[in-house]
């Protein structure tokens, strides 16, 4: 069987050119612009690397992007107040804060200082628990709202289908398995959750109609562990030795690909699937988060 091929690239691409759109009539509307500032800290080269690729997206749709770069050697109570005053900037309409941050600074109290309003990350426990509870007009985490914008490509329909997550990770594999289990989203899914305490992992991944790999482990989902006619949506991003280009360093995902692909129903590739598509569900935000903020 030959996998279709979910092309995440291109539906990004989609996307933002519907989202272009729609920011060139509100700015039409109101006379200005989205804007998401941008919180960089310290020089993480990866880091630096996604900030970069969020403000060029934000420049190719018409969104103003404010950088906020500040050295790692900045204190907590530093950080905390340049998010107070993003938080009352009524020109700012989104925030991210680019992670990980320097191991002085707690996470958790940076992110929950930051207004839900303008969490368009979709890390606030604010967010995360209306979404739990099924509210539908909240900000969702970009990587899996991307996934599930994927899986709706190729699944129109999912209600009654087995979502097996591998990961529980806090940004990716938990509002995964959440966002699938709602009633009332393009979901409706029986979910399993797994992780590393699971004695046999195929148990369970053989019994997905689909599956999201997101691990961290490359090409860790092998053939035997899926079962025919599944959509396979792989979130994982990892640096491995090139071997045919010694020295180098390539992208894999958390499945066996070149395997997987002929059992698979669907599938998506590594890089080209999940990746483009984060970025395209952050611009979504920022302007959903204008939106609400000039009463549009
Ligand atoms: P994470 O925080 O490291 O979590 C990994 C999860 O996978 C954990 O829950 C861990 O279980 C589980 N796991 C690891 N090894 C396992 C094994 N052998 N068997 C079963 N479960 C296992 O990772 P993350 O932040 O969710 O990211 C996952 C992957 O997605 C990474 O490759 C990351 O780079 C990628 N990613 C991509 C995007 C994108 O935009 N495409 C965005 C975010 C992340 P325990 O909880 O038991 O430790």
């Amino acid at each position: 069987m030959m996998a279709i091929l979910i092309d995440g690239k291109q539906t990004a691409a989609d996307i933002r050119a519907g989202l272009k759109q729609d920011i060139a009539s509100l700015v039409n509307e109101c006379g200005k612009k989205p804007c998401l500032a941008v919180v960089l800290i310290g020089d993480n080269p990866a880091s630096q690397v996604y900030v970069r690729n969020k403000v060029a997206a934000c420049a190719e749709l018409g969104i103003e992007s404010r950088e906020v770069l500040r050295d790692a050697s900045i204190t907590e109570d530093e950080l905390l107040s340049i998010l107070a005053a993003l938080n009352t900037d009524p020109a700012v309409n989104g925030i991210l804060v680019q992670l990980p941050l320097p191991k002085h600074i707690d996470e958790k109290k940076v992110l929950y200082s930051m207004d839900p309003a303008k969490d368009v990350d979709g890390f606030h426990p604010f967010n995360i628990g209306r979404m739990m509870i099924g509210d539908t007009d909240v900000f969702l985490p970009c990587t899996p709202f991307g996934c599930q914008e994927l899986i709706s490509r190729v699944m129109p329909d999912t209600a009654g289908k087995h979502l097996v997550v591998v990961g529980r990770s806090n940004i990716v594999g938990k509002p995964m398995a959440n966002m699938m289990v709602q009633k009332n989203r393009n979901a409706n899914c029986i979910v399993t959750i797994c992780h590393t305490a699971a004695p046999d992992l195929s148990v369970y991944t053989r019994q997905a109609d689909i599956l999201v790999a997101a691990c961290g482990v490359p090409r860790f989902i092998t053939a035997p562990m899926v079962k025919d006619g599944v959509v396979v949506i792989d979130v994982g991003m990892n640096r491995i030795d090139d071997v045919a280009n010694p020295g180098k360093t390539r992208l894999v995902g958390d499945v066996d690909f070149d395997a997987v692909k002929d059992k698979a129903l669907a599938i998506t590739p590594v890089p080209g699937g999940v990746g483009p598509m984060t970025i395209a569900m952050l611009m979504k935000n920022t302007v959903r988060a204008f939106r609400i903020q000039n009463g549009m």
